[in-house]
């Protein structure tokens, strides 16, 4: 039997430190679900000391994995941040404390002003306190990669001794050639004592584009956890891609003496859920995951697929979950189909949830014909979207073509159940429908981004569109909407937005 690699999600922390990328709790929650199903080892849920969204997701989290995975709370090496990471993580069964501080010349002397001394004793506390509320801590020696190395080897033998369970060696700048981060892992193992007690995880940024590369070297060298992201989403150039990772360790276990439980076919999926949820459009060329990974448009690359698979490709689609879903459902599937199948994505409802659902369901089964697993997630998401709004779209009109001057009119109710209608013109259907929009929800904003994208193919597809706003204090939102018809999605996004900013300023 090969190694057994543990994947460390980050996707909802570190991922979501990627600018423009926040998410709610509900959302976070949606992911989560899906890295549960996913079957990774441990989900890193947040920052609990950094604002009452992330204290509430760790909680929650925890709450709803149960024994299927180790659920992982971030801090700084402080006291207060240690006792709010454990009150945030009494709801998990596997709980764990990631605490730690920056071991780089640069981060000792720049940021933390501390001697070497002083940074061994501030980690050896922090563990121990850790310690005295979980069995499982992590400790992080941030910047590992920029670190002198007989340092770092000093604070990880401190850390394991304090009763560190794990020790995380980041290259948090993403600095390194991949076969130097190898060979200070391959050093720690020889030096540090009682390192062959605990877990050796890396933490690796794509800053040279070498991110998936460092990890994997890494495992070669000893390294038996790796932290990574769902599109490698994160911080400037992000973090490791989970699924390049889990992938190149399944084409090579062999060679690497390793292997991941991870459920591959559901990689597809997390991709896309991921990429919905934070408005973060993967590239079409992205390994694993892109929109192109397994398109073959030359023709001589076709014909060999198409007489060999291997010829081109190294991977079978269906071994991440591309080629489209299977199922679909139609009009005429009744409510134990669609209950079925909805709970086969992991949705369970109340029976007066899923009538809404259904009555929605049938909506789109009517205007499209074939429903798609990806239509129902949709569908979902824009439920959760309306039963958490402020204001609520009750009709958008418009008028437009050439050479008239387009309009719009809007009728939104707020949550109050007061209703307003308000008639603007703007350049094109879509911006007359914004300014209606503001006129009855006057908060300033700008607009920073839109973009629309079909959920699934066909010219009947359900368009779904993202956008960003920016508040007048500088904080970014996103919006999403879907429906068939592009204005109507478009104004559902706009007012998702707005939605949330208006939560989030009220807070
Ligand atoms: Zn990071």
């Amino acid at each position: 039997m090969t190694r057994k690699i543990n994947i460390f999600d980050t996707t909802l922390r570190d991922g979501e430190q990627s600018p423009g990328a926040s998410m709610n709790t509900e959302e976070k929650l949606i992911i989560a679900r899906q890295l549960i199903r996913m079957n990774v080892d441990v989900i890193e849920a947040g920052f609990p000391i950094s604002s009452p969204g992330d204290f509430k997701s760790v909680e929650e989290i925890g709450r709803i994995a149960g024994d299927a995975c180790t659920v992982c709370g971030l801090t700084r090496a402080v006291d207060k941040d240690i006792e709010v990471a454990a009150e945030a993580l009494r709801t998990a069964k596997r709980p764990r404390i990631h605490t730690g501080l920056g071991v780089s010349p640069s981060h000792l002397r720049d940021k933390l002003h501390l001697t070497e001394d002083e940074a061994i004793e501030r980690a050896v506390r922090a563990v121990k306190l850790a310690r005295n509320f979980v069995d499982d801590v992590e400790f992080y020696a941030e910047d590992a990669g920029r670190a002198d190395q007989d340092f770092l080897v000093r604070i990880v033998e401190a850390a394991v001794k304090a009763g560190a369970t794990v020790v995380n060696i980041p290259d948090t700048t993403g600095y390194n050639l991949p076969w130097a981060f190898g060979a200070r892992i391959a050093d720690l193992r020889e030096r540090v004592d009682g390192i062959e007690d605990v877990t050796i995880s890396v933490h690796t940024h794509n800053d040279l584009g070498m991110a998936t590369a460092l990890a994997i070297e890494a495992v070669r060298n000893g390294a038996t956890q790796v932290e990574c992201t769902i599109n490698g989403l994160g911080e400037r150039a992000g973090n490791t891609a989970l699924e390049e990772v889990v992938m190149a360790i399944r084409m090579h276990g062999e060679e690497l003496d390793a292997h991941t439980d991870i459920v591959t076919q559901e990689l597809t999926r997390a991709s896309k859920l991921v990429s919905s949820i934070t408005g973060m459009t993967v590239q079409a060329n992205k390994a694993i995951v892109g929109a192109n990974a397994f398109a073959h448009s030359s023709g001589i690359h076709q014909d060999g697929v198409l007489k060999a698979r291997d010829t081109y490709e190294i991977i079978d689609p269906a071994d991440v979950g591309a080629g489209g879903s299977q199922i679909i459902l139609t009009a005429r599937s009744g409510h134990a189909a669609l209950r079925h199948r909805m709970g086969e994505l992991g949705f369970t409802f109340t029976d007066e949830e899923f009538e809404d659902i259904y009555q929605a369901f049938l909506e789109v089964a009517d205007k499209k014909k074939e429903v798609y697993d990806e239509d129902l997630e949709s569908i979902v998401h824009e439920r959760e979207r309306v039963s958490t709004a402020v204001w609520n779209l009750d009709a958008v009109q418009v008028s437009c073509g050439f050479p008239l001057t387009p309009t719009a009119t809007i009728t939104l109710t707020n949550m109050g159940g007061e209703t307003f209608t308000a008639c603007a013109y703007g350049t094109g259907p879509i911006d007359a429908a914004y300014k209606a929009v503001d006129q009855i929800v006057a908060v300033a904003n700008d607009l920073a981004e839109f973009s629309v994208k079909a959920v699934t193919r066909g010219i009947d597809a359900l368009g779904e569109v993202t956008v960003r706003v920016t508040a007048e204090n500088g904080e970014v939102y996103i919006g999403r909407g879907s429906d068939g018809d592009i204005i109507v999605s478009s104004t559902k996004a706009y007012l998702n937005a707005l939605n949330r900013l208006i939560s989030d300023q009220a807070r």
